[in-house]
C-alpha cells in the first residue's frame, strides 16, 4: 500500500512524500509527521515556510524554517524508512554559550 502526501510550504514550494508499507497503516505511519503538519509555523502562524538543508557531523538533515519568526523544526528520515518532524524551536540569534567551569576555569 502507499499513500502520497503533498505539504504546501509557501506560495512557490510544495513537498511531496510517499509512504509505503505492507498495510495502509504502515504506509500512513511513515508519513505521519507530514500529516500532522498544519501548513504553518506553530509559533507565529505564518504560512511562509521554507526548507534548509544542513549537514552536522556528516549526517545530512533538513529544517523547516519559518520566514515570519525564523523558528525552525528539524525534519528528516529514519534509516528504516519513514519521516520525523521535531517540535518548532524559537529562533535564537546568539544562543548563550555554556561555560564548563571545570574545563575553562573562571577567574573572578
Ligand atoms: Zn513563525
Amino acid at each position: 500500500m502507499e499513500i502520497k502526501v503533498t505539504v504546501k510550504l509557501n506560495s512557490l514550494v510544495s513537498l511531496q512524500a510517499t509512504g509505503e508499507g505492507k498495510t495502509l497503516i504502515e504506509a500512513i505511519r511513515q508519513v505521519n509527521p507530514l500529516l500532522a503538519f498544519r501548513g504553518k509555523c506553530e509559533l507565529c502562524g505564518s504560512d511562509d515556510i521554507t526548507l534548509q538543508g544542513k549537514v552536522a557531523k556528516s549526517f545530512p538533515f533538513t529544517e523547516f524554517v519559518c520566514r515570519g519568526c525564523h523558528a525552525k523544526a528539524q525534519f528528516g528520515s529514519y534509516k528504516e524508512g519513514g519521516y520525523f518532524l521535531k517540535k518548532w524551536e524559537v529562533y535564537q540569534q546568539n544562543p548563550p554559550k555554556e561555560i564548563d567551569v571545570n574545563k575553562d576555569g573562571v577567574n573572578f
